[in-house]
């Protein structure tokens, strides 16, 4: 099976026909370029700094627009504010540093599997997980970014 190209969020947003204003194209890049789950707030300043007119319910109101579409996922990691990241190709799992805030993705096939077989057990077929580890740094070095 042949894999299909991969595409721009932009690109993705005009398939499900969402109009796509210069803004939503901004904050659509803005996302993209993100690494790091950022939350509403830091997209915001980066989208801005990009294009001034961009306010932050437009923000909020285009992540939102992004999220039913199946786009882009949050997450809630405990610390009050929503992140955000496209939905991943590939699965993976998050370890929060809770002192720091640092999002570090890994993926585990171990995890992976025993998941499956705890909900074969229950007699269910695994369709989705979440797993968020939160942790702090083992050294004081580890906290430096
Ligand atoms: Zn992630």
């Amino acid at each position: 099976m042949s894999r299909p190209q991969v595409q721009t969020l932009e690109e993705q947003c005009a398939l499900k026909g969402m109009r796509m204003t210069d803004q939503r194209r901004v904050i659509a890049q803005v996302i993209e370029q993100a690494i790091d789950h950022p939350d509403v707030e830091e997209l915001y300043r980066r989208a801005s700094a990009i294009d001034a007119r961009i306010s932050l319910s437009t923000v909020y109101r285009t992540l939102n627009l992004f999220e039913e579409a199946g786009l882009v996922t949050k997450h809630d990691f405990k610390d009050g504010r929503a992140r955000f990241e496209l939905i991943p190709d590939e699965h993976h799992d998050h370890l929060i540093d809770i002192r720091s805030g640092k999002v570090i993705e890994f993926r585990n096939e171990e995890i992976e599997a025993i998941q499956e077989v705890i909900a074969k057990r229950l007699g269910y077929q695994l369709v989705d997980h979440r797993l968020e580890l939160y942790a702090v740094p083992l050294k004081p070095d580890d906290t430096k970014k």
